[in-house]
């Protein structure tokens, strides 16, 4: 495991970055997709290019509402020059050089990254001759490249895996890793404070062995435990004051890292949008995932607050129910313990290894008890199942054709495999084969 080169897109509004950002990140299915409401902000994503792997970031989705253009491009470029390795800077090769242009090229000269320098929408060969003026900007030979077209994008590819930094490892070590996302102000850094309280005398910071190093180790009850990306939970510095997208930004980062994904909500406030958005990121990496209600010291409470509570939880987050959900307050820290112990079962859950006999049992009795419904053309069959994989189980389900099974019916076998072993807290991934 190592921690991903991390790459941003700087530039002006409509120069071409979420053209380029897409154009990299490629056409990926979602496991949200299948759940309508989740909105989805395509700010961060993968990418590999030549076997090399790194993170993308389009700066251009982190906009600020409200505020002056100038002060979006330098929080925009700010944030490229924090948390990227590489910057990718685009301009429009169609409108020719901007004092826009000039301006990100001035912000950029402070940064020692490498800035690779994109002219985007030459779309055809004759304008090729636009590129030249932005040698003036003083970052270097322009790349020519179309965003909409893909043209030039194997040579942007080439340079920015040239300029990304050599893979650093994360240290390989038996501990548990999780990392604490939500909103600002749910309460992250009160509850990392108040899990950390007691173990504070036990807890290094681990050097070196990330490129930033934020993770936090700590031992409790004889158990090796790492927070990931503590120090990004905490504000960095005034530029970033409201920008909600910085905040998922540092949590989409911090899911890369993690293997169990602490969702914090702010119980006296209730469920927002913003929070299954961030959610969200964290299933379709499938990682383990607890739903953490915090400042439940807040909510006025009779016997039925936390049975109603948890219904519109597993109502408004649908693609969540096999997440757990823990009820504490990190201030007056209560109920820390409780966290603990579904964060124990959720590793296990996510570690866990099924034998196929077992399994393919349970599958088998699943199909006589209900059969597939016809679906595109034929009746889904499964005939042989096997676990390949856990962190998370990983299980291939061999069948007579893949594109009959309807998804619906992938969540009842799911669920008569939930019924059976405890995977509280863990995705399951299926994966489909034709059998030959
Ligand atoms: P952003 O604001 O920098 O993210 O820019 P967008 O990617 O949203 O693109 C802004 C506009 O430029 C859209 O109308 C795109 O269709 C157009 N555009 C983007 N890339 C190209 C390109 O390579 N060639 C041409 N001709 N137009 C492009
Ligand atoms: P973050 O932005 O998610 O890291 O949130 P903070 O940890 O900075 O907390 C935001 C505010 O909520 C602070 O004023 C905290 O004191 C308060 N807060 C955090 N947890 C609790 C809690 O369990 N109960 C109450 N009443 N307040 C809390």
């Amino acid at each position: 495991m190592s921690k991903l080169g991390c790459v941003a897109i700087v530039g002006s509004p409509n120069v071409g970055k979420s053209s380029i950002f897409n154009r990299i990140i490629g056409e990926r299915t979602s496991i949200i997709d299948n759940y309508p409401g989740v909105t989805r902000d395509r700010l961060y994503g993968q990418a590999e290019w030549l076997g090399k792997h790194f993170s993308l970031i389009d700066t251009g989705g982190i906009e600020i509402k409200e505020r002056p253009f100038q002060e979006q491009i330098r929080a925009q470029a700010q944030i490229a020059i924090d948390e990227a390795d590489v910057i990718v800077f685009v301009v429009d090769g169609q409108s020719g050089m901007t004092g826009d242009d000039k301006y990100v090229a001035k912000l950029l000269y402070r940064t020692k990254k490498p800035v690779i320098l994109a002219v985007n929408k030459i779309d055809s060969i004759d304008q090729i001759a636009n590129i030249y003026e932005f040698h003036a900007l003083g970052l270097g030979d322009p790349i020519a490249v179309s965003g909409i077209h893909g043209i030039g994008m194997g040579d942007l590819l080439d340079q920015i895996i040239k300029s990304l930094p050599e893979d650093a490892p994360i240290e390989e070590d038996e501990s548990l890793r999780f990392c604490v996302i939500g909103r600002p102000n749910v309460g992250k850094s009160s509850l990392v404070n108040a899990v950390l309280g007691k173990n504070r005398a036990i807890v290094s910071d681990i050097e070196g062995t990330t490129r930033d190093s934020t993770d936090t180790s700590f031992t409790r009850n004889g158990k090796n435990y790492t927070i990931v990306d503590t120090a990004g939970i905490k504000k960095r510095g005034q530029i970033y004051e409201n920008i909600d997208k910085y905040a998922l930004l540092r949590a989409l980062q911090s899911i890369e890292k993690a293997d169990l994904v602490c969702l914090v909500i702010d119980g006296s406030e209730g469920i927002r949008e913003l929070d299954k958005n961030v959610v969200s990121y964290a299933v379709d990496e499938k990682k383990g995932i607890i739903i953490v209600v915090n400042k439940w010291d807040l909510v006025e409470k009779n016997e039925k607050t936390m049975d109603q509570f948890t219904k519109k939880i597993r109502e408004e987050f649908k693609f969540l129910d096999y997440a757990p959900i823990v009820y504490l307050s990190a201030l007056k820290n209560q109920r820390i313990d409780s966290l603990f112990v579904a964060i124990e079962k959720a590793f296990d859950a996510y570690n866990r290894r099924i034998s196929t006999s077992i399994l393919n049992e349970i599958i088998e009795d699943a199909q006589r008890m209900n059969e597939a419904p016809n679906f595109q053309g034929g009746r889904c069959k499964i005939y042989y199942a096997q676990q390949v994989g856990i962190k998370p189980p990983s299980i291939v389900l061999f069948a007579n054709n893949p594109k009959w099974m309807h998804f619906s019916y992938l969540r009842y076998i799911e669920n008569r495999l939930r019924d059976s072993f405890d995977f509280d807290g863990t995705p399951i991934n299926f994966v489909l084969r034709k059998k030959v």
